[in-house]
């Protein structure tokens, strides 16, 4: 069904891309990654290299962009996406989402391709509404340190349907709640990588604040398969991807230090501004529609990543 057919993955460098870019070469698709490397890296893709059906092209895709040959669908997914990142990176995270989303719809438009946008859970911000249903407009505070990555995704939701209302572009956007897994960089400052980094190294977790935040983590490969099964659906509305499966960040991190055994102790920080004090995906829809729910219990996905970093060597935690 899908041979001969050809997708582009912008940021498929990245954690989540380089695995969507493995998962479509192996339902039979030819892939070309685009990526500037701001935060992604080419291990992650290095697999790849001498694979006659992938391409990977560097180029920052808020730039112009040509790229002769048909294409089936858009797979958007560049952007920063780590609060240390798109703290340190604002301006490129809000273009990324605002003219680097522009470009790659234009794409869409003239090769007549499926688009899908990766966007967030964080576009529900700090959430008044527990858990999060796609019909929920979000707590968002536009000028705090967040807002650049917050207001760059809801700038592309909006600028995602106004392709498909007014040019009838075929466009899906997926909201991906919090996602671990191999491949994550160990120091990107999200919880899962720095948790994990830390006990292995023997120090302290650092919890922010009192550790009593919650979130709900999804292993990689469910959320790949929500993906695809988003891109060939015909659902144009937003749909959460994620899993429900809610803890506190304390609790979170006494897990980390059981499934690997280590002797690291808790150490708390202060609190990031505007972090959400809850998240907690309502993926009903998911069901209904994609017939879609997760099947990797949180512990044997944190496993198979522990496993991935033990195995993986990587530098002292910055100070
Ligand atoms: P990542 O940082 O590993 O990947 C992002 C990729 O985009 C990187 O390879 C980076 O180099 C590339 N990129 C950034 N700006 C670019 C530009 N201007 N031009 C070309 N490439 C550019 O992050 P990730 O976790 O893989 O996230 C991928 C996407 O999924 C992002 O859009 C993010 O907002 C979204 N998302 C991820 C999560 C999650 O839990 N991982 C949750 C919600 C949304
Ligand atoms: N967090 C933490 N210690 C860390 C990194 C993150 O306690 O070293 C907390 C963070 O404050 C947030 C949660 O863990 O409440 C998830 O953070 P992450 O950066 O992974 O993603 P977010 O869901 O905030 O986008």
């Amino acid at each position: 069904m899908n041979k001969g057919k050809r997708a582009l993955v912008t940021g498929g460098a990245g954690f989540l891309g380089s695995h969507l870019c493995d998962y479509l070469l192996g339902k039979g698709l030819s892939v070309v990654c685009m990526d500037n490397l701001v935060t992604g890296s080419l291990g992650n893709i290095e697999h790849l290299a001498g694979n006659q059906n992938f391409k990977f092209i560097k180029q920052d895709v808020t730039e112009y962009l040509y790229l002769p040959g048909s294409l089936d669908f858009i797979f958007h997914f560049a952007s920063p996406a780590s609060p240390i990142d798109y703290l340190e990176l604002p301006i490129q995270t809000l273009k990324v989402g605002s003219l680097g989303t522009h470009k790659t719809l234009g794409l869409a438009k003239a090769k007549e391709a499926t688009f899908l946008l990766a966007s967030t859970s964080e576009v529900y911000g700090d959430p008044l509404v527990h858990p999060q249903k796609e019909n929920y407009w979000g707590n968002v505070n536009p000028i705090g340190p967040r807002g650049v990555y917050d207001e760059a995704k809801r700038f592309a939701e909006a600028l995602t349907m106004a392709y498909h209302r007014y040019h009838g572009v075929d466009t899906r956007i997926i909201r991906i709640f919090n996602t671990y897994g191999p491949r994550m960089r160990a120091h990107d400052g999200r919880v899962v990588p720095a948790f994990i980094c830390q006990a292995l190294e023997g120090e302290p977790l650092t919890v922010f604040g009192d550790g009593s935040q919650t979130r709900s983590f999804c292993y990689v490969a469910d959320l790949i398969d929500g993906i695809f099964k988003l891109a060939v659906s015909s659902v144009t509305e937003p749909v959460n991807i994620g899993n429900p499966h809610e803890m506190t960040i304390r609790q979170f991190a006494e897990l980390i230090i059981r499934l690997t055994s280590s002797s690291s102790r808790l150490e708390y920080r202060s609190l990031p501004v505007d972090d959400p004090k809850t998240r907690q995906p309502d993926i009903s829809k998911a069901k209904e529609v994609l017939d879609w729910e997760p099947r990797v219990k949180l512990e044997d996905g944190l496993k198979e990543t522990i496993e991935w970093f033990r195995n993986k060597s990587f530098g002292p935690s910055p100070q």
